[in-house]
Order: structure tokens, then C-alpha cells, then sequence
């Protein structure tokens, strides 16, 4: 083992480092399996019950009738996230795109839209019209308001009590932290306020963005209420496989309504080939709970690895987990760069480009990002981007499988190592 780390170029100082700490993480490691197995099961009762054939996974083209593939993928979604029905496509193009349907679908002029968890993710900034674009939902006349977490993460339940107005008409909760530094939200957690809300007016539409979420734990948001779940199929659920794509799960009628939205209206969930991709979409989810218990190890061993070396690290190496992104501050740009060359040095695809800071649309700062993916963004794949700007913190999320995480940390340190930016204890 140590001369094929050898010969990737990892050196036997940082391979012993590692094996200390991995040897306290067997625990963790054996309940993230467990997980993965009460998932796994899940999925493939799902696919039972739905009683998905070969047949499922033949192309189709043009208007797409009576696509039977695309229909019993969307029923295996259904069953897997315990919701009425589910519109998987192609056709969503990201997660931005599946939940700018969610919400465009289902709030008409004169009505609001509350965040309950504070800031949304960056993209839907511009989807609500909290900066100003071409198309927002405020351009439509739908209005946004917002209740940020306490401070110590957890719902402000007052502050949503007196935000609600007659007018309120879907509840937003993000499950990840996304690139924030608040703690992830819970399954539990998100039931709860989901039941808080409800008991003052049932009439609202929860929905919750699930990106990076899935099969982290043994439950989704719609066992708990959520009238929508909302996610991409290049990260989790996708399993790596999937090439593109997003999905909708939920209420019958919310789910049609995204449907009339998403094709047109009057066509509905009816129309939409496949474009062959059924076979990616199944096989991905079938993948998808390993997949993602394999991202897990990987988040779990870097908070571990850096937390000893004296870094800040967001979730800290103990603490429970309800996504796949690990944060790492280095408070100085080189740790952050160093970081991101080791991943990219780690990858199958790419391995040999150097990444470097670059001006991105969007950022205030130059951005590196690590990724050698073979589907393009895909970041269900080992990546890790950082702005080069205070706290310099880098984050780190996906690994398709545990042994090619664990080499791209191994990378990663080898690289602060080699530069004289971490001494190994
Ligand atoms: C990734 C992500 C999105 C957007 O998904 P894209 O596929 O990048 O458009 C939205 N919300 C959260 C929390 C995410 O992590």
C-alpha cells in the first residue's frame, strides 16, 4: 500500500500522519456505513415497487409520450423521498433551474415568499430578485421576505411568527449551509419548523432546497411535510452518473404545477424525451447512497486531519452531519491554493493542469477551484474552491468513492507539506 501511495507521490510522513487519525474514526466510519445501507435498501425497494424494467432505460425522442422510463423514474423518486409524485428531467438544467421552477411554478403576482433560513444560496439571489435581474420572480410582481437563524443556528420561531402576512404564501428552507458558515439544518430540525409553520397556517407551501443533502441521513424533508424537495442530479442523488439534470418532489399539486411550468402549460409532465439518459439516472440513484457515504468519510477525514494540524474547521471533527461540504480556514491564501492544487493533482481526469486564482462573475475576489471531473461541475465529484480573501477558507465537498477522497486530502497535505506550510506533529 505505502509504495502505491509512494508512487502518486505521497510521501510515508504524511501516509503514517494519516493512519493515526484514521484509527480514531472507525466508529464514525462504521455508522455513515450503516446509513449508507439503510439507504441503499431504501432506493432498491423503491425501485421494486415502482417495478422498474429494462424496458425503463430505452431512449426516447421527440414529444416523449408515453415515456415509460422518465414516468417510473419520477415514481421511484416519489417513493424514495415518501412524496406524492416527482418530475426528474433532463430538462432541469441545475439546481438553480429546478428550484427557480419550484418557486415560479407555485407563486403568482401579489403573493410573498419567505426564507426561514436566512440568506438562500447565491444563484437565487437573482431568481427571487434580491439583486436585481432579467426575469426575477420580483419582476412578476412576487415579493420576498426573509427571517435569518439565531445565532447558534436554529430556527427564530418568533421572527417567523410575526413575518408570516396574509400574503405569505411558500416558506423556503435551505437545508445546507451552502458556502455560509451557519451549521446545516437538520431533517428534524426542518420537520419542525415545517409543523410550526403549518399549525399557524396550513395553507403554505414549504418547500425545502435539499442540494447536498441527500441520503446523508435515514430521512428526507417530505416524511416530515415538506410540500416540495428540491435538488440537483450532479451532486448527490445523481450518484455521479447522472449528466445533467434536477428534480422536484412532492404534493401532487405542487409537482404539476412545477410541471406546467417547466414544459408548458396545458402539456405538463406529458411531454419531455429522455434523451437516452434514463440508464445514468437510474443506475446514479441506485449509486447515490454509497456515493454519498463515501463524500461523508472524505468531509469527516479532512475536519479530522486539519482540525489536528491546528486549523479551523466548519463542521468541527466531531460534529454530526447533515451534508457532504467540509470548510477549511487557513487564514492565509497559500494554505488555501496548496489545497486546491493537491485535489486537482488527486483527480483522474485533469491531473496535470495547475489550478490558479482567477477573477469569476459574481465574486468580489479572485476564486481557485479544484476539479477533475468527468461530468463538468459536477461537484458529487471530489472538488474544492476558496476565494483568495479573508478568512481564507477553503471548501471542500464530494469524492465518488472513499479511497480517491482519503488520496485527495493526502494530496492536499503533501502539497502544504512539501511548501513548508504545515509542519506534521
Ligand atoms: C448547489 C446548490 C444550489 C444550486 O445548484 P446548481 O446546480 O449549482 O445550480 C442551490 N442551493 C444549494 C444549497 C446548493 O448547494
Amino acid at each position: 500500500m505505502n509504495t502505491m501511495y509512494e508512487s502518486l507521490g505521497i510521501s510515508r510522513e504524511v501516509s503514517d500522519f494519516a493512519e493515526t487519525i484514521l484509527a480514531g474514526l472507525e466508529v464514525r466510519f462504521h455508522e455513515i456505513d450503516e446509513t449508507a445501507e439503510y439507504n441503499q435498501l431504501k432506493v432498491i425497494k423503491a425501485m421494486q415497487d415502482a417495478r422498474v424494467s429494462a424496458e425503463c432505460f430505452e431512449a426516447s425522442s421527440g414529444y416523449g409520450y408515453n415515456d415509460r422510463g422518465r414516468d417510473t423514474l419520477e415514481e421511484v423518486y416519489a417513493n424514495v423521498f415518501q412524496t406524492e409524485a416527482a418530475l426528474v428531467r433532463p430538462q432541469i438544467t441545475c439546481g438553480t433551474h429546478a428550484l427557480a421552477i419550484a418557486l415560479s411554478a407555485n407563486l403568482r403576482p401579489g403573493d410573498e415568499m419567505l426564507s426561514i433560513s436566512g440568506k438562500p444560496y447565491d444563484t437565487l439571489e437573482e431568481v427571487i430578485g434580491i439583486r436585481p435581474s432579467r426575469g426575477s420572480l420580483a419582476e412578476y410582481g412576487v415579493t420576498y421576505a426573509q427571517v435569518d437563524l439565531l445565532p447558534d443556528g436554529s430556527f427564530d420561531y418568533e421572527g417567523i411568527r410575526q413575518a408570516l402576512r396574509p400574503q405569505t404564501k411558500l416558506v423556503e428552507i435551505q437545508r445546507s449551509k451552502g458556502y455560509q458558515t451557519r451549521p446545516t439544518l437538520s431533517v428534524s430540525q426542518i420537520g419542525e419548523a415545517i409543523a410550526f409553520v403549518k399549525q399557524l397556517r396550513p395553507d403554505i407551501i414549504c418547500m425545502v432546497d435539499n442540494c447536498y443533502g441527500e441520503f446523508v441521513e435515514r430521512i428526507e424533508p417530505g416524511e416530515l411535510g415538506a410540500d416540495m424537495v428540491v435538488g440537483s442530479l450532479i451532486k448527490n442523488p445523481g450518484g455521479g452518473l447522472a449528466p445533467a439534470g434536477g428534480y422536484i418532489a412532492g404534493t401532487l399539486a405542487c409537482v404539476e404545477q412545477c410541471a406546467f411550468r417547466l414544459t408548458s402549460p396545458g402539456l405538463g409532465r406529458e411531454v419531455g424525451a429522455n434523451f437516452g439518459v434514463m440508464q445514468s439516472f437510474y443506475q446514479g440513484l441506485f449509486l447515490a447512497p454509497t456515493v454519498t457515504a463515501a463524500a461523508l468519510k472524505g468531509a469527516i477525514f479532512a475536519a479530522n486531519v486539519y482540525e489536528k494540524l491546528g486549523f479551523a474547521v466548519v463542521p468541527n471533527g466531531t460534529e454530526e452531519r447533515h451534508d457532504i461540504i467540509q470548510a477549511v480556514e487557513f487564514g492565509f491564501p497559500e494554505g488555501v491554493i496548496a489545497f486546491c492544487e493537491g485535489i486537482q493533482s488527486a483527480a483522474p481526469v485533469d491531473s496535470y493542469v495547475t489550478p490558479e486564482p482567477w477573477a469569476m462573475p459574481g465574486y468580489d475576489s479572485d476564486v481557485i477551484m479544484a476539479a477533475g471531473a468527468f461530468v463538468q461541475g459536477s461537484s458529487i465529484e471530489l472538488s474544492a474552491d476558496g476565494p483568495i480573501k479573508p478568512p481564507y477558507a477553503v471548501y471542500f465537498q464530494g469524492g465518488l468513492t472513499w479511497p480517491h477522497a482519503k488520496l485527495g486530502i493526502l494530496k492536499s497535505l503533501q502539497r502544504l507539506v512539501e511548501k513548508g506550510l504545515v509542519q506534521l506533529p
